[in-house]
């Protein structure tokens, strides 16, 4: 599927070169266009793509804090410079438009709805928002800002695919580290369901193709992705219990949105060497898809590389009645509550709840 992305914000921008990094180095050139926004200047300058900086008038490239409803308002009121930017970058060919943001923030968690729903009236093609959900370390008004921003996203995007913080964290690493490492992991799985569609030359009528990717999404709503591979046998008919065994890790353990399996759509997409494939395996691991998911609808294709190992690349649409998503929404309520009934810091300094020194 061939795609313009928008990063807004600081995870938006970095996820979004992690993207571009990919899917050139793997050659697959289904991206035609990205860049950057944002209303911090020193979070642009740490990038390697074009960028666009908003708000000036407002922060003076400083930026909006956590400040989200600030974030959206700047963004509402520069969408025409955004979209100009995006008219010199996208070429006529992109079939999606993907905005990626951390939805816990400020400029991206305001920014991407505002901007999503900008797009939305402006191109025929879907608008997709790629939105990160703070881990669950993370402050009230990381959790309380991306509660509102989940809900803006899903009534203003086609579809928004979610990757939870926590998904892939190790506890021995930084969270530089784990942010460098979850950005490879969103890459990799987002840079190959973007390419799956593109790879047309295994020919084949297994071969997956754009509009499935598309459908699986159309339903709208939070959609997740998983992906896990493994050595393979040169042989095809040896290689039944891997491709089972793959989309099962792919569904159980290498998901972005952990615990999140009951989906109303799905599709699996297996990559590697046609001469690999085993068919029966393809089916086996297709309707245990479907039973773990409940889905009937559950779409399938072959994404033809070369390689000795096996992929199984998992695509959730209609996650929303899953546990992980429930228990998120649950701790933005929490959040939003414990801001809102928390002691007010300036009155708490005027008022003689507390005792002065003298
Ligand atoms: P903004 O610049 O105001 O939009 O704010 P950020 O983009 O920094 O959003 C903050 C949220 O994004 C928090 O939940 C962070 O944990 C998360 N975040 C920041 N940088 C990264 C990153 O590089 N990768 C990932 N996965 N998350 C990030």
């Amino acid at each position: 599927m061939k795609v313009a992305l928008i990063g807004v914000g600081q995870a938006g921008g970095k996820v979004t070169q992690a993207v571009v990094e990919f899917d050139r180095e793997m050659g697959f050139g289904a991206v035609r266009g990205a860049f950057a926004v944002n209303t911090a200047a020193a979070d642009l300058q740490a990038l390697d793509l074009d960028t666009v900086l908003i708000g000036r008038d407002r922060v003076n490239g400083h930026g909006v804090g956590g400040d989200n409803e600030l974030g959206a308002e700047i963004m509402q009121s520069r969408a025409t410079e955004v979209l100009e930017a995006l008219d010199g970058r996208v070429s006529t060919e992109a079939e999606a438009i993907v905005v990626v943001a951390g939805l816990g923030g400020g400029t991206g968690s305001g920014g991407a709805p505002a901007l999503a729903a900008e797009l939305r009236t402006v191109y025929d093609v879907p608008v997709y928002v790629l939105g990160i959900l703070p881990g669950r370390d993370e402050g009230a008004l990381y959790q309380a800002n991306a509660g509102r921003s989940l809900k803006t996203v899903a009534r203003e995007a086609d579809a928004a695919l979610l990757i939870d913080n926590d998904a892939w964290r190790q506890s021995d690493q930084s969270v530089e580290e784990g942010f460098a490492e979850i950005n490879r992991r969103i890459a990799r799985r987002v840079g190959l369901l973007l390419a799956a569609g593109e790879a047309t030359d295994g020919v084949g009528e297994s071969v997956v193709d754009s509009s499935e990717v598309i459908n699986t999404l159309a339903r709208g709503g939070l959609a997740s992705i998983g992906y896990a591979r493994a050595d393979a046998s040169p042989e095809a008919e040896e290689n039944v219990n891997t491709i089972t065994s793959v989309t099962r890790k792919a569904l159980l353990t290498g998901t972005s949105l952990p615990d999140a399996v009951e989906a109303e759509a799905a599709l699996l997409v297996i990559a590697g060497e046609p001469d690999r494939i085993a068919r029966k395996g393809v089916e086996r691991a297709r309707s245990w898809v479907e039973d773990e998911t409940g889905s009937l609808q559950v779409r399938g294709g072959d994404f033809p590389v070369e390689s000795d190992q096996l992929g199984a690349l998992v695509l959730l649409g209609g996650v929303e009645r899953s546990r992980r998503v429930q228990e998120f929404l649950d701790r933005a309520r929490d959040a939003t509550d414990e801001l809102d009934d928390g002691p007010d810091p300036v009155e708490e300094l005027t008022t003689d709840d507390l005792d002065g020194l003298f």
